[in-house]
């Protein structure tokens, strides 16, 4: 489904839901017919002129946002300064898919390195692991991209992944903003190269812009109360932090914490969850280790000072 924003600013909506293994993506009709992320399926991708599509923009480089890539074969593909190495080099994407920690906050041994087996539509082109993607170039905060007519300002938004970007319009104040999706869950910072703290800051330097129309990667398109919106997303980790921290009056282990009600599993305890979880704990734990809040009195136990 393609919905317009302005006569040449288009959401992309996935085919089945805008859940794994799809994301919304956004079509600019311009001069440069540009595409912010490719994850919306074959299907959706069916009503956009694929061959004529001159530039591609990747929020980050998570599989959900990359893998119809081959679709759009001539075009130019461009994505953050800060997460190229995952393109680009095989090693550093798989410590960063972050698994390597599993044994040790698990208790067993993962036994494939990533989910690769795992079934997925047919519009879907490949599984998730390394490909080695040739960026014709790189973006960094504030740059301005002017494909025709329209401005597009990326955004280094980083906590969900390092090199995370959503997008701005100016023009129109039309905000993309990628993974920072708005979820009723809260935001997601379970990655080796997740960031609390930039979470945090990339939350409410969105909200700065005072976005009029709001565009995620996960949701539908939002026009009203935005930043109420975004509050209320940041929030979700903010009472979790709170939680962690009144928990840790006394030392606790991960497991302890994790044992904890703070909203991780309403998506099922299965146990990628419970990993991620976990290491979204440690995140918390990481930012006010630096701040000198909790202390680290190893083996995985932690309290506040
Ligand atoms: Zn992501």
């Amino acid at each position: 489904m393609i919905i317009d924003l302005d006569n040449n600013i288009k959401v992309i909506r996935p085919e089945g839901k805008a859940m794994f293994p799809y994301c919304n993506s956004i079509y600019i009709d311009d001069e440069t017919k540009t595409l912010i992320d490719a994850g919306s399926g074959g299907n959706a991708y069916a009503q956009i002129p694929k061959e004529e599509i001159g530039l591609i923009l990747l929020s980050h480089s998570h599989f959900d946002h990359t893998h119809g890539l081959g679709y759009f074969p001539q075009a130019r593909i461009m994505a953050g300064t800060e997460e190229q190495y995952a393109f680009q080099d095989e090693n550093k994407f798989y410590i960063t898919a972050g698994f390597q920690r599993w044994e040790e906050l698990m208790g067993s041994q993962k036994e494939v390195r990533m989910n690769t087996d795992i079934s997925l539509p047919d519009d879907v082109l490949v599984k998730p692991g390394f490909r080695k993607i040739e960026l014709s170039g790189v973006f960094k905060d504030g740059d301005e991209i002017i494909v025709g007519s329209t401005r597009i300002m990326a955004l280094h938004t980083p906590g969900h992944s390092v090199g995370h970007y959503g997008f701005f319009f100016p023009d129109n104040k039309i905000l993309f903003s990628g993974d920072l999706d708005i979820s009723p869950r809260g935001p997601w910072y379970g990655g080796y190269d997740s960031n609390f703290g930039d979470v945090i800051a990339s939350v409410e330097k969105l909200i700065a812009l005072k976005p009029e129309v709001l565009v995620t990667s996960h949701r539908r398109i939002f026009k009203d109360d935005i930043e109420k919106l975004l509050r209320e997303y940041l929030q979700i980790a903010l009472d979790r932090d709170e939680k962690i921290m009144a928990y840790l009056d006394k030392p606790h282990s991960l497991d302890e914490i994790a044992e904890q009600e703070l909203g991780f599993y309403e998506l099922g305890k299965t146990p990628h969850n419970i990993f991620w979880s976990k290491v979204m704990i440690l995140k918390h734990l990481e930012f006010h280790i630096q701040a000198g809040e909790v202390e680290d009195l190893g083996n995985y136990r932690f309290v506040r000072i």
